[in-house]
């Protein structure tokens, strides 16, 4: 008999949890370990590799998953915004809405009504494996409720906050006949809030093991002054944070700016020297290929959410092209589906509806491209990717664990295309942040489901309240 090993002859090492499954990285250029595992001791992956071999090295305090499981990093939500989550199917039919609905809405939300919002987004987010999310916030009163409760609930976060510091006028297509579109700076304004962004930024800082990272939201062209970007872009280049601003998102926002700065938006952004590798641009959808240029060159990246291009009729952008180009991209369920396979789903058929089916090319995008969006390429994106997107060693434990025993993924052969096409939050098994299972077959670690269900009954009704004399559709067409 052979002498055994030095490694073979250690003790096995204690540590937290050992999940075992069929291990997609996400790493470039990886395939899916068969019968693998991830090994994970305070709040980090330690190993990932064969389960046998994991199994014989470590002692885990605790066991997740089998044979049969699909481990994967946890998807990451790029884009959304919490105060959106009592009101979101109210704005049905009655398009346009942003103006209209969606802001009177979340004006009106209280503080303890955005913390109880984010206890039912994450709630959402972590049944679909969602462990990071992007929120963006404008009202000031919120920020600390939002805080406060992502804390709590302890999924991870970037945190975008900005108030805006400009009155502008829009004269519209009729309006245009006597009036013109303006824009005026609240002198004062620009500095006082980003001096707020920069205290949230070294309280929050962009780098570390902390779970929520600030950012910096300038959140659209029309309410935000040149003053704003400008500093709020060095801002950004400052702490190594993004700054996230939503663009080219609907025909009214290219007109108001072609009027007032004779410029497209995205043009305008990188006249403000906004377009870098650190901006964020939300949507996009209206973006001309000059633009999809304009970002390119820079470095910036897209925050893309298909599902919420129907929902609010703004548009499809070309995504192919803006992956060509190589733009990153991280999709955002933007409060529409908060679910990441419905997500992943629509973006297949969107753009394989738009662009794959006219020119008859399958190879329009990828599932591995899909896939990367919600994972790998997102936490580039938001500037995450030191912590999370992929499952390696020394990056956080934040990770999913689906139950492959269904009949649906007997028959898998590529994991990458059965999860994009065929996954749904159905087979989550548990989401796990940091090494902590936040959710596990229905159950929440951080979050009283029962508390949760009467304060988003009586915060749905609220909305419903605010919004009644605003609505042009009754409830039930
Ligand atoms: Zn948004």
């Amino acid at each position: 008999m052979p002498a055994p090993t030095a490694d073979a002859a250690a003790a096995p090492r204690p540590i937290d949890l050992l999940v075992r499954g069929r291990i997609v990285t996400m790493q470039p250029g990886a395939t899916p370990i068969a019968d693998g595992a991830v090994a994970v001791d305070g709040g980090d992956i330690v190993a990932c590799g064969p389960f046998a071999d994991l199994d014989r090295r470590f002692a885990p305090r605790r066991r997740l998953g089998d044979a049969n499981a699909i481990v994967m990093p946890g998807f990451i939500d790029a884009h959304t915004h919490c105060t959106q989550c009592f009101v979101r199917s109210l704005t049905a039919n009655e398009l346009p809405m942003i103006p209209r609905i969606y802001n009177p809405a979340q004006r009106a939300l209280s503080p303890d009504q955005a913390a109880a919002a984010v206890r039912l987004l994450s709630a959402q987010l972590l049944a679909s494996g969602v462990t990071t999310v992007c929120e963006g916030t404008l009202n000031p009163d919120h920020e600390a409720p939002i805080l406060a409760a992502l804390d709590e609930v302890g999924i991870r976060a970037v945190m975008a906050r900005g108030r805006a510091d400009q009155d502008f006028y829009h004269a519209s297509l009729y309006r245009q006949l006597n009036e013109t579109s303006w824009a005026k700076p609240r002198p004062g304004e620009a500095e006082a809030d980003l001096a707020r962004t920069e205290a949230m930024l070294d309280a929050y800082p962009p780098a570390g093991r902390q779970l929520i990272r600030a950012a910096v939201n300038a959140s659209a062209l029309l309410g935000f002054s040149e003053g704003y970007f400008r500093e709020g872009a060095a801002l950004a280049r400052r702490h190594g944070a993004t700054i996230q601003v939503h663009v080219g998102r609907d025909r009214e926002e290219v007109e108001f700016s072609l009027a007032v700065w004779g410029r497209r938006p995205i043009e305008r952004l990188a006249d403000l020297g906004v377009v870098d590798r650190h901006l964020v641009a939300i949507h996009a959808v209206l973006a001309s290929e000059g633009e999809i240029e304009l970002l390119a060159k820079g470095g910036a990246a897209l925050a893309h959410s298909p599902i919420e291009c129907v929902a609010n009729m703004n548009g499809v952008p070309n995504l192919p092209r803006f992956r060509a180009a190589g733009i990153r991209v991280a999709l955002g369920c933007d409060n529409q589906a908060n679910d990441m396979f419905a997500n992943m789903r629509a973006c297949w058929l969107l753009h394989g509806a738009k662009w794959g089916l006219p020119a008859y090319d399958p190879a329009f995008l990828s599932a591995g491209d899909v896939l990367a969006m919600a994972t790998s390429e997102a936490a580039d994106v938001l500037a995450l990717a030191d912590r999370v997107g992929t499952l390696e060693p020394g990056k956080a434990a934040d990770m999913v664990v689906l139950d492959g025993d269904r009949p649906h993924l007997f028959a898998a052969h590529d994991l990458k295309t059965e999860l994009v096409r065929y996954g749904s939050r159905g087979e989550i098994a548990q989401t796990i942040v940091e090494g902590r299972v936040l959710y596990d077959r229905g159950d929440f670690a951080s979050i009283d489901l029962d508390r949760l269900r009467a304060d988003a009954a009586a915060g749905a009704a609220d909305m419903e309240r605010v919004v009644e004399g605003r609505r042009y559709t009754p409830l039930g067409d």
